[in-house]
């Protein structure tokens, strides 16, 4: 059974961060004074879909795996949110990151509600032929529940445009026709928005930019970058393309330190042609990818896994600032423990909507058939992400007693959805 770094099992580990969003949500909900109707509305699910089914190995033999896709709440559109490969998938886990995605979309204002799902596999473990196999059964599988309409899958932890591209086939296939608003985060040879790779990156980088806007911007900042895939690799190059010093960067093997800064641009590609981070020859002291957490940077990008920084382990940070790329990379506690400290934390469901944002770019685009610039495509993305920072730094300004920027985010997406539920009513 896969195991987290801090020993628990994968269903221990769902359970921990769904807590943590029902208790942020919680949290939210007593400041807003929500009544119990919405308090009930707002953590229950609307779709639960669990499936187990065989995929066959290149060997001839076949192996069960599991899978899960949630919709968590759809008053205010189609449900959108990532399909992610990895061991320690679990349903508990699934459904705390299909909530975080319901107030991801409200707080970037795009007209999608909340969804998640996935596989339990190590996708390392299995050949391009077999991941092919898992996928398009799995697409299958969830097929009568997505569609352009109602569900959008998009690429997560392990996932990739890749997958994205056998899915949409997968899905087009049973249709009869081309269906190219079932998934976002395609290559763009198929539809795929120029910009949405790196969006998520690209959007961290934005709301830190505007963060710091009046205390001297990005320039000069030194910066530690936790995991290295999609979110983290991009991250560490765009920053250190605005001007910041990025000292540290890891992967869940190897941890890389450079005083005066790493070539993240180097060891970014390296890792994009498929090769680890550990073999990238460029200049760098090793450490453990855990001592990145503890480095002594202006800035930490939690980039890697949910639950990363906890109660065992809050006191330990060093950084004055942390930017979310992941998930839940804080659980509830280790919020606690930081604010106590004076630690700013910019929370994943502000900071980490570059991706949801271009990801509905890429939506409008499939279903027009249209293709956008990038440079209009960054553009755009600019515009929500800095006016989603705004709302929620303003929301902290105004009037609240005690306030920090997750709470003002969480406030702002849940009264967003609230806003939808009402106005659409209960049928019937
Ligand atoms: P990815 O698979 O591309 O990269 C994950 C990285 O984390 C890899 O470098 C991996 O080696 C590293 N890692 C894994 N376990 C680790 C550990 N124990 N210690 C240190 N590093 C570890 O995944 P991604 O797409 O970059 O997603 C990362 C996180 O960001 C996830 O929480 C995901 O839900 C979230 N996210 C992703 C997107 C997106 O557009 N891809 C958007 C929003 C949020």
């Amino acid at each position: 059974m896969a195991t987290t770094v801090a020993g628990l099992s994968s269903a221990e580990a769902g359970d921990a961060t769904l807590r943590t969003a029902l208790e942020q949500f919680h949290r939210a909900a007593d400041h807003l004074k929500l009544p119990d109707k919405h308090r009930e509305i707002l953590t229950s699910f609307k779709t639960v879909y669990e499936t187990e089914f065989p995929v066959e190995l290149d060997d001839g033999s076949f192996r069960v795996f599991k899978g899960y896709r949630v919709h968590h709440n759809s008053a205010r559109g189609p449900v959108k949110g990532g399909i992610r490969y990895a061991p320690m998938v679990s349903l508990g886990e699934v459904k705390a990151l299909a909530m975080w995605m319901t107030w991801k979309c409200a707080v970037v204002d795009v007209p999608f509600g909340g969804a998640k799902g996935g596989v339990i596999v190590d996708p390392h473990s299995v050949s391009r032929a077999e991941l092919q196999n898992l996928t398009r059964r799995f697409t299958s599988e969830i097929a009568p529940i997505i569609g352009p309409d109602r569900d959008i899958p998009a690429p997560d932890l392990g996932t990739n445009p890749q997958v994205m591209a056998w899915m949409m086939d997968t899905y087009s296939i049973q249709r009869g026709y081309t269906v190219p608003g079932v998934v976002t985060g395609k290559p763009v040879a198929i539809g795929g928005s120029e910009g949405r790779f790196e969006a998520t990156g690209r959007g961290i980088m934005y709301v830190l930019a505007e963060h710091l806007r009046e205390s001297g911007g990005l320039a000069g900042r030194r910066v530690a970058v936790h995991g290295f895939g999609n979110v983290g690799g991009v991250t560490a190059k765009l920053l250190t393309q605005g001007g910041a010093i990025v000292e540290y960067v890891c992967d869940r093997d190897i941890g890389l330190y450079r005083k005066g800064g790493l070539d993240t641009f180097s060891a970014y590609a390296h890792v994009q042609q498929g090769n680890a981070l550990a073999t990238w020859t460029g200049e760098a002291e090793r450490v453990a990818p855990e001592d990145v957490l503890y480095a002594d940077v202006d800035v930490l990008v939690p980039a890697a896994l949910e639950n990363t920084i906890t109660a065992a382990n809050a006191s330990r940070v060093r950084a004055p600032l942390i930017i979310e790329g992941a998930n839940g990379p804080l659980t509830t506690e280790a919020d606690d423990i930081l604010a106590e400290r004076g630690v700013t934390v910019i929370p994943d469901i502000l900071a980490n909507a570059g991706g949801v944002t271009v990801s509905y770019f890429e939506w409008v685009q499939s279903r027009d058939f249209q293709r956008w610039r990038e440079d209009d495509v960054n553009a755009q993305l600019q515009r929500y992400m800095v006016d989603a920072y705004r709302g929620v730094a303003g929301r902290c300004v105004v009037g609240a007693d005690r306030c920090n920027l997750r709470e003002a985010a969480q406030w702002i997406g849940i009264e967003r959805v609230i806003e939808a539920t009402e106005l659409r009513g209960i049928f019937p």
